[in-house]
């Protein structure tokens, strides 16, 4: 039986965790952690630092061994919530029930059930397979570590299998791009290493008339500029209808085998998040308001306790632009902080510790962001400045130190951003 008020965050991600490390700060400060405390759930102890995945998908065994590549790609929670009044449960979410305030848990093949007075639900997104028939049986992700740590493995097995690989990257969005001007290079590395006789070609295969469709046209121009010197076939308009094993069958009737394909053409919210009687857009999306709180279903319908939503997992409609904002971490994070103010104001609140509660809002803004394209080479946007080459590789390891600083000790992130920076320099192919 829990003797304090529990604050529930579901998925320890990026918006999650840090949704649980500013809450447990506060809790702190403001002495209520005897009476409240904060349950942060995930089904992995550690948090991924997805903008690197790439990389681990094309380090080569000699360069990196897995405990490596797990130690600088994953965070482990506990390292980041240390000291702090947040208690970390590994497990599965399997069922939620937001009329009760019930979370239904499998934890280690044990089903177990947790309540909540407050819920944050941070559970991110999964691969969008769009229906398309054989698409999830014969193609690889690239959403978690160890979906890169498979991709790496399936690639040295070609290698190591046949005289011509083909490779072909389903979806031209910024995963597909990076995934494949990477393991373009990897590739002529792994070709001069291990087996000159062996042929590889990558392909990118995408809907759009353009590749990075939802970026400007100078950056896609850009990207395909890079992709091309880089040997990266691009093949655009193309609208993969079905999948076979080793073939993809466009709609239009055209074939193209493979013997691999990544599927990085869409994600979508955590399926649980349809199961929940919630607000949700046309799209079937659920939707928050700009405090980041939920609203039920039907205005007739009583939730229990309060429910807020962030980052992959949610819908939160831009008011400037009428669109949805897209889902990257530094939205994850900005959304975190609006939710976790909110909660530990209407905390304060309730325990008489603040005469004036203030509100906060979610104001969504143009995020910087960094495309690496193969090698240590980047196109990077810092609002309207536009860097691309050396540079922008340069800009993108500082954001990870920057990211790694504000989630784990001093020394710590230190350590680990180098030991990062020496494999992947060693990994990275310069040009
Ligand atoms: C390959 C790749 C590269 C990316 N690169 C960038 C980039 O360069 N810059 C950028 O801004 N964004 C990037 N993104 C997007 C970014 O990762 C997401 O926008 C961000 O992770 C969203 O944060 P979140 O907290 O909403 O979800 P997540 O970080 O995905 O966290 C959700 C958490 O919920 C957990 N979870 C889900 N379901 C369950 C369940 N049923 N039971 C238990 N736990 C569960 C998951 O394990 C996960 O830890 C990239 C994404 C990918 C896949």
């Amino acid at each position: 039986m829990a003797t304090k008020s529990q604050i529930v965050i579901l998925g320890a991600g990026f918006g999650g965790l840090h949704a649980a490390i500013t809450i447990g700060k506060q809790l702190r400060r403001y002495k209520l952690d005897d009476k409240y405390e904060v349950i942060l759930v995930d089904r992995n102890d550690f948090q991924t630092y997805t903008p690197t995945l790439y990389e681990a998908a094309t380090t080569s065994k000699e360069t990196a061994n897995y405990l490596d590549l797990k130690s600088i790609i994953t965070i482990p929670v506990q390292t980041a919530i240390k000291g702090l009044p947040v208690n970390f449960i590994k497990g599965e979410i399997t069922k939620l029930d937001l009329m009760n305030g019930d979370i239904h848990l499998a934890r280690e093949d044990q089903e177990e059930q947790i309540r909540y007075e407050y819920l944050l639900l941070a559970l991110g997104a999964e691969t969008n397979y769009f229906n398309i028939k054989g698409l999830k049986e014969n193609s690889l992700p690239l959403k978690t570590f160890y979906d890169s740590i498979k991709i790496r493995d399936r690639v040295l097995e070609l290698f190591a299998e046949k005289p011509h690989i083909k490779i072909v990257i389903g979806g031209g969005g910024s995963t597909g791009v990076e995934l494949a001007g990477e393991i373009r290079q990897w590739l002529g590395e792994l070709k001069k290493e291990l087996s000159p006789q062996c042929n590889a070609a990558v392909s990118i295969v995408d809907a759009g008339p353009r590749i990075l469709g939802p970026f400007s046209e100078r950056i896609s121009r850009k990207a395909t500029k890079r992709l091309t010197k880089l040997g990266v076939e691009i093949v655009n308009n193309s609208h993969i209808a079905k999948v076979q094993p080793q073939l993809a069958t466009l709609e239009d009737g055209k074939e193209i085998p493979f013997d691999l394909l990544v599927w990085t053409g869409g994600v979508k919210s955590s399926s649980l998040m349809e199961t929940m009687p919630l607000k949700t857009e046309p799209k079937g999306r659920v939707v928050v308001e700009n405090e980041m709180n939920c609203l039920p279903q039907t205005p007739d319908l009583k939730l229990y306790g309060k429910v807020y939503g962030i980052g992959d997992a949610i819908c939160f409609m831009n008011p400037k632009t009428g669109k949805a904002m897209p889902g990257v971490a530094r939205a994850a994070i900005s959304q975190a902080t609006i939710a976790a103010k909110n909660i530990i104001g209407e905390i304060l609140e309730r325990e008489n510790k603040a005469t004036r509660v203030k509100r906060y809002i979610f104001r969504p803004m143009d995020y910087p962001y960094v495309i690496p394209i193969g090698g240590k080479y980047a196109i990077a946007k810092i609002g309207p400045i536009l860097i691309s080459g050396f540079l922008g590789w340069f800009i993108k390891g500082l954001v990870e130190l920057n990211y790694l600083l504000s989630i784990m000790p001093l020394e710590q992130a230190i350590k680990t951003w180098f030991k990062g920076l020496r494999i992947f320099i060693k990994n990275d192919r310069l040009g």
